[in-house]
């Protein structure tokens, strides 16, 4: 047991050097009020090339879905290390590669049947299948998740390998086949779609299996509807950090090529969902730990 410290005197009579060390440590510090000026956002209506109007946003002064690497450089390439991770003792296994857990843990948007198909012992995603998603519901969670883009190569940018995890079947963690496959760097694998690229690209080859651990604090909304306290991501890939307690700034939905779309109040809990975008994306040994809201 540490000597109890009753006074300041008591403080001043420790003279071991270890304990002294001990006392000029300052707390943990704790992660700064969130700036609720931020972000700011400009929009301008253009016409293109051919005449169509569009939506042009800037997050913070960053275009989205900026393809000028000049103004929106790419992310470093880092090559991960080569084990993944099995699940611990109070997880919630929502697929551990069986046909049975398929169909006790996933369906369709709507609740039925998902047309996604259970192949060597991974989930594949099926052009016009629709979105898989979890029966059951979750709120703030680490998810561990497994996933693994076409071995055979086929087409490029947003159209190699392109799928995602949707957390609250609304935030979504781009899958993307970025190994040597350019696309916006917001929008490339480990991406919180639209609003935050992963701090570098740990994507394994194409068919190699990949791994997300994903530590999510929902976000929260008043009576309103109005966000009082936005989501974060902590995210591993590979083993590798890619978002660092990301305050995510928005919605990560689709609202055009260079628009994002904002906050919409929903449950406190809601599906876990895994994105059909026409490629046949695997994903494998799926497992949650419920967290709680701070
Ligand atoms: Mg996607």
């Amino acid at each position: 047991m540490p000597k109890k410290i009753s006074s300041l005197s008591d403080l001043f009579r420790i003279t071991t050097p270890a304990a002294a060390l001990a006392f000029s440590v300052a707390a943990p510090a704790s992660y700064a009020e969130e700036d609720m000026s931020k972000p700011v956002i400009k929009v301008e209506k253009k016409k293109d090339a051919n005449g169509r109007e569009g939506v042009y946003m800037y997050i913070d002064g960053m275009k989205v879905h900026e393809t000028d690497t000049t103004k929106q450089p790419l992310p470093p390439v880092v090559t991960p290390g080569d084990k993944l991770g099995a699940p611990p003792s109070d997880a919630v296994v929502l697929f551990d590669g069986t046909d049975k857990s398929f169909k006790a843990n996933w369906a369709d948007t709507k609740g039925g049947d998902s047309k996604w198909n259970v192949v060597d012992g991974a989930m594949e995603s099926v052009r016009g299948a629709g979105y898989l998603q979890s029966k059951e519901k979750f709120g703030s969670c680490q998810l561990h998740i497994e996933w693994a883009s076409p071995a055979k190569v086929q087409g490029n940018g947003q159209g190699r390998g392109n799928s995602g995890v949707f957390l609250m079947g609304t935030y979504e963690v781009q899958v993307l086949d970025s190994f040597d496959n350019k696309t916006y760097a917001d929008g490339q694998a480990g991406a919180l779609y639209g609003r935050s690229k992963p701090l570098v690209n740990a994507s394994r080859k194409p068919g190699d299996w990949q791994c997300y651990d994903i530590i999510f604090h929902r976000p929260l909304f008043d009576k309103e509807g109005k966000v009082t306290r936005r989501a974060t991501f902590t995210i591993l890939h590979n083993g590798v950090l890619i978002q660092d307690h990301t305050v995510l700034s928005g919605g990560t939905g689709w609202r055009g090529p260079h628009a994002a779309s904002d906050y919409k109040a929903h449950a406190d809990k809601l599906p876990i969902s895994m994105q059909d975008h026409g490629n046949p994306v695997r994903f494998r040994n799926v497992w949650v730990r419920e967290l709680k809201d701070k």
